[in-house]
């Protein structure tokens, strides 16, 4: 995509090859899957003048904007607000919108592809109960030409008619701190491609990226499991992550960062001594990367040790001796899947 964008001048959501896929395939009457983990029109507002962005009034996150019907929205607490037209930070009309969902890709298609039926599958066109199972019956009989969605549509699709399988923007996935994003992206790109080749026709797996070189899109479009999981994990090894080591998160949440933040602290001068005798890593506290969620501010400790044993005695030390104060929320998440 790199390339894509100098020879082109464009920010462009199709690459040549991928439009010249799709065309071909339309005319030889097959379907198309694409691919884009992210929904909504554009995927967040900012002034032009202050560089200020739509921000959720309870979480830190970029409200989404949704062409229809026409609302900023969280993602996180389902907070909707009416389009601004002057920044609510200096009030300049210099709001602009940017980055690309699948609501705007649907829209490209049909620009691009007058004739050609497609539909959309994300959570915002399957709220109905069966609208599920209605657009992909329709794909499954033919009814639809081109299905764009989330990694909603990753999922068990195996039609043999499936001639392209094309993910928009592979990058995503690779740039959410946490260690596993490597190994999700692997993950999605070998589902995702795992759609197409199954019938007579065969068929053509497009992956854009601005990072080909990376392992989890390299060793995914060669189908080479093997290969990625010796690469990710040395990188692991030499990280220090699991599986040769175990993580316990501890979470807290409160309405008060000060809060979050020195109960986390205390927790840490609690356990120190002991930790260090276990060879235990203590990290943080340090504010989580969501760090606002639905009002509450959250703050995370991590704790990294050789094994599970020496985990249990600092979090039964802890729970001994210290208690959360009543307005902090403790959890704690031994082998944690998120880290955000
Ligand atoms: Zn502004
Ligand atoms: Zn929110």
């Amino acid at each position: 995509m790199r390339e894509e964008r100098r020879e082109t001048k464009r920010n462009v959501l199709l690459s040549r090859s991928l439009e010249r896929a799709v065309r071909e395939s339309l005319e030889s009457g097959g379907q198309v899957l694409l691919f884009l983990n992210r929904r909504g029109f554009h995927v967040f507002c900012r002034c032009m003048e202050c560089g200020a962005a739509l921000r959720c009034p309870n979480c830190d996150i970029t409200l989404t904007y949704h062409k229809k019907p026409g609302v900023l929205s969280c993602h996180y607490c389902g907070h909707r607000e009416p389009v601004a037209s002057r920044c609510p930070e200096c009030g300049a009309f210099a709001l602009s919108y940017a980055g690309t969902g699948t609501e705007r890709v649907e829209d490209a298609l049909a620009a691009l592809f007058p004739g050609a039926r497609i539909r959309r599958m994300d959570a915002d066109t399957t709220t109905r109960r069966n609208s599920h199972g209605e657009i992909l019956g329709a794909f499954r009989r033919g009814e639809t030409d081109i299905l764009v969605g989330t990694q909603m549509i990753a999922k068990g699709l195996d039609y043999p008619n499936i001639t392209v399988v094309g993910v928009l923007d592979a990058d995503l996935s690779l740039v959410v701190p946490d260690f596993r994003s490597f190994e999700r992206t692997f993950q999605l790109l070998a589902q995702v491609a795992g759609r197409t080749g199954r019938g007579e026709s065969g068929g053509r797996v497009i992956i854009q990226t601005s990072r080909p070189d990376l392992p989890a899109v390299r060793f995914a479009a060669a189908h080479d499991y093997e290969s990625f999981a010796r690469s990710e994990l040395e990188q692991r090894m030499k990280f220090g992550y699991p599986p040769y080591s175990r993580l316990c998160r501890l979470l807290a949440r409160s309405a008060s960062a000060s809060s979050a933040r020195d109960f986390l602290a205390s927790a840490r001068a609690l356990l120190a001594q002991r930790a260090a005798s276990l060879g235990v890593a203590l990290l943080g506290p340090v504010p989580a990367p969501l760090s606002r969620i639905e009002g509450k501010y959250r703050y995370h400790m991590l704790m990294k040790s050789p094994g599970q044993r020496e985990l249990l005695e600092l979090t039964d030390l802890m729970r001994l001796q210290l208690r959360p104060p009543g307005d902090v929320t403790l959890a704690v998440d031994m082998n944690p899947v998120s880290l955000l």
